[in-house]
C-alpha cells in the first residue's frame, strides 16, 4: 500500500489484549480506509462481547499489581511511553493521516499533543497527595488517602485517534488503574500503534488493552460489567446519554466529553486581523471536525463587513487535498455522513436567507470546500446543532447582552471564544459565558496542563491538568481512634 513507515511493525492488525496480539474469535475483520483515497489500508479484528469480557478480565487480573507498584515505577514507564511516541512521531502521524485524513503537520501536532499527556501524568503520578485533616477529637486522627478507582474502560471517537486515548489512559495508568480502550472503527490503527509502544515501554500485560470491533456490543460490556469501575467516553451527546444510562445500574463513575457548538465572538473593539487568524484555526482545524471548533461566528455590526471580507480572503488561501500532500491545510471529511451533514446545514442556511460568500460545494468524494456564509440567524440549524465540518456561519449582533444570550442559548457548553481589547468586557463576558472553556483573543486552547471539559450537556469531568487525575481516584477516609 501507500503507507510506508520507517518502522513497519507499528502497523498492527490484531487487537492488543493481555499483552498479546489477538484476532477475533470468529476470525472476522473490519477494513480501515483512507478517507482521502478510498484505499483500504489494513484490516483489524471485528470483535464483540466475548472478546470485550476477555479484555476486562485481563485488566481485572492486572489491576492489583499495577496499583501496588510504586508511583515512581509507574511514572518511569509512562515517561518511556512518551519518549517512544516522540521517537516515532513521524510514523505515528503517517498512520494517523492515512486513517483519519487530517494534514500530516496537524497529525504530527496531535502525536506531540497526545504524547504530552504521558509526560504530564508521568510527573503527576508521583504527586497524588492525600491529607491529614485537623482532628475533631484529641484521641483521633483523620487521614485521607487517594487510591486508584480500579479498572477503567473508554470509548473514543475518530477525530483525534491518538490524543483522545492518551488523555484518558495517561491519568488512569498514573493513578494505578488498568485500562481497556475501544477506539472508533474508522481509526483503530493509531490506537493499536499505542498498544505496540505500551508493550515496548514495559507496561505490564493486561494494564493497557485495545479492543477493536462492534461499537454497541463492546460498549455494552465496557459499561455494564461490574469489574469496570470507571467509564470514560468522548463522542456525541446522543451516544453519551446511552452509555451513561448503561453505566447507571452498576453506579460507575463516568467522564463524558461530548458535543459542542462553540460560539466565536468578535466585538467592535477587537483586533480584527488577530480575530481572523483565530477564527481560521478554530473553525478549520481538522476540517472543522473537532468538538471545540467554532460552530457559530458572531460579529458585532460595526466590524461585520470588514471581518467577513478579511475572513473570506484568509479562507480562500486554504488548500484542500490529501493530507500527505505538501501545503494542504484541509483534508477530507471522515465519511459520507459527515459530508451530508455539512450539506444539510448549508442548505438550511440558504433556505432561511443565508448568503454564500465563499465555497459552498463538495470538491471530490469526501472533500468539501471551506465555506463562509453570512446573514446567519438563530433560526438556522447551525445555531443549535454541531456541524462538524468546514462551514462557517457568520451572525451579526449589536450589543453585549444580545450576543451573550445567543451564545448561551444551546444545550452545549464546551468551548467559547471571543475577541475584545476592553478589560471590563473581557471579565464580564468570560464570566457570563456558560462554557467549560473560554478562550480570549486566541483560537486554540487545548493543552495538557489545562483542564479540558464541558458544562451543560457537553459533559462531565475534566481531562488533563492536575484536575484530570481526580476522575481516576477514590478518596478514602481513615479515622484512627483509641489513640
Ligand atoms: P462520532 O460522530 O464522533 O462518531 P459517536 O458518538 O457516534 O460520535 O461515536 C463516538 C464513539 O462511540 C465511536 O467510537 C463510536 O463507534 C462509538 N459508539 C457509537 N455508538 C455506540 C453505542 N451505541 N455503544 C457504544 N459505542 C458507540
Amino acid at each position: 500500500g501507500s503507507l510506508v513507515l520507517q518502522d513497519p511493525t507499528l502497523l498492527k492488525t490484531c487487537a492488543y489484549i493481555n499483552g498479546e496480539w489477538q484476532a477475533a474469535n470468529d476470525g472476522k475483520s473490519l477494513a480501515v480506509k483512507n478517507p482521502a483515497t478510498g484505499e483500504i489500508i489494513a484490516h483489524v479484528p471485528d470483535m464483540g462481547a466475548d472478546e470485550a469480557k476477555r479484555a476486562v478480565q485481563a485488566a481485572h487480573e492486572a489491576q492489583s499489581a499495577w496499583a501496588a507498584m510504586s508511583a515512581k515505577a509507574r511514572s518511569q514507564i509512562l515517561r518511556k511511553w512518551f519518549d517512544l511516541m516522540m521517537a516515532h512521531q513521524d510514523d505515528l502521524a503517517r498512520i494517523l493521516t492515512a486513517e483519519q485524513g487530517k494534514p500530516f503537520a496537524e497529525a504530527k501536532g496531535e502525536i506531540a499533543y497526545g504524547a504530552s499527556y504521558f509526560e504530564w501524568y508521568a510527573e503527576e503520578a508521583k504527586r497524588i497527595y492525600g491529607d491529614i485533616i485537623p482532628s475533631f477529637a484529641n484521641d483521633k486522627r483523620v487521614l485521607v488517602a487517594k487510591q486508584p478507582i480500579g479498572v477503567c474502560a473508554a470509548i473514543t471517537p475518530w477525530n483525534f485517534p491518538c490524543a483522545m486515548i492518551t488523555r484518558k489512559a495517561a491519568p488512569a495508568l498514573a493513578a494505578g488503574c488498568a485500562f481497556v480502550i475501544r477506539p472508533a472503527s474508522q481509526t483503530p490503527l493509531s490506537a493499536l500503534a499505542l498498544g505496540e509502544l505500551a508493550h515496548r515501554a514495559g507496561v505490564p500485560k493486561g494494564v493497557f488493552n485495545v479492543i477493536t470491533g462492534a461499537a454497541s456490543q463492546i460498549g455494552k460490556v465496557l459499561t455494564e460489567d461490574d469489574r469496570v469501575k470507571k467509564f470514560s467516553f468522548t463522542g456525541s451527546t446522543e451516544v453519551g446519554r446511552i452509555l451513561m444510562a448503561q453505566c447507571a445500574p452498576t453506579i460507575k463513575k463516568v467522564s463524558m466529553e461530548l458535543g459542542g457548538n462553540a460560539p466565536f465572538i468578535v466585538f467592535d473593539d477587537a483586533d480584527i486581523d488577530a480575530a481572523v487568524e483565530g477564527a481560521i484555526i478554530s473553525k478549520y482545524r481538522n476540517a472543522g471536525q473537532t468538538c471545540v471548533c467554532a460552530n457559530r461566528l458572531y460579529v458585532q455590526s460595526g466590524v461585520y463587513d470588514e471581518f467577513v471580507a478579511k475572513f473570506a480572503e484568509a479562507v480562500r488561501a486554504l488548500k484542500v487535498g490529501n493530507g500527505m500532500d505538501a501545503g494542504v491545510s484541509i483534508g477530507p471529511l471522515i465519511d459520507e455522513n459527515a459530508v451530508k451533514k455539512v450539506q444539510a446545514h448549508l442548505q438550511d442556511m440558504l433556505d432561511k436567507g443565508g448568503e454564500v460568500v465563499l465555497g459552498g460545494e463538495a470538491c471530490g468524494d469526501l472533500f468539501f470546500a471551506p465555506t463562509v456564509v453570512k446573514n446567519a440567524t438563530q433560526q438556522m440549524k447551525v445555531a443549535t446543532e454541531e456541524t462538524f465540518g468546514p462551514l462557517a456561519p457568520v451572525f451579526r449582533f449589536d450589543g453585549e447582552n444580545d450576543v451573550l444570550h445567543m451564545a448561551n442559548d444551546t444545550e452545549f457548553g464546551l468551548a467559547a471564544y471571543f475577541y475584545s481589547r476592553d478589560i471590563g468586557r473581557i471579565v464580564r463576558v468570560s464570566e457570563r459565558l456558560e462554557y467549560g472553556m473560554v478562550a480570549v483573543n486566541t483560537g486554540i486552547l487545548s493543552n495538557e496542563a489545562a483542564p479540558f471539559g464541558g458544562v451543560k450537556q457537553s459533559g462531565l469531568g475534566r481531562e488533563g491538568s492536575k484536575y484530570g487525575i481526580e476522575d481516576y481516584i477514590e478518596i478514602k477516609y481513615v479515622l484512627l481512634a483509641g489513640l
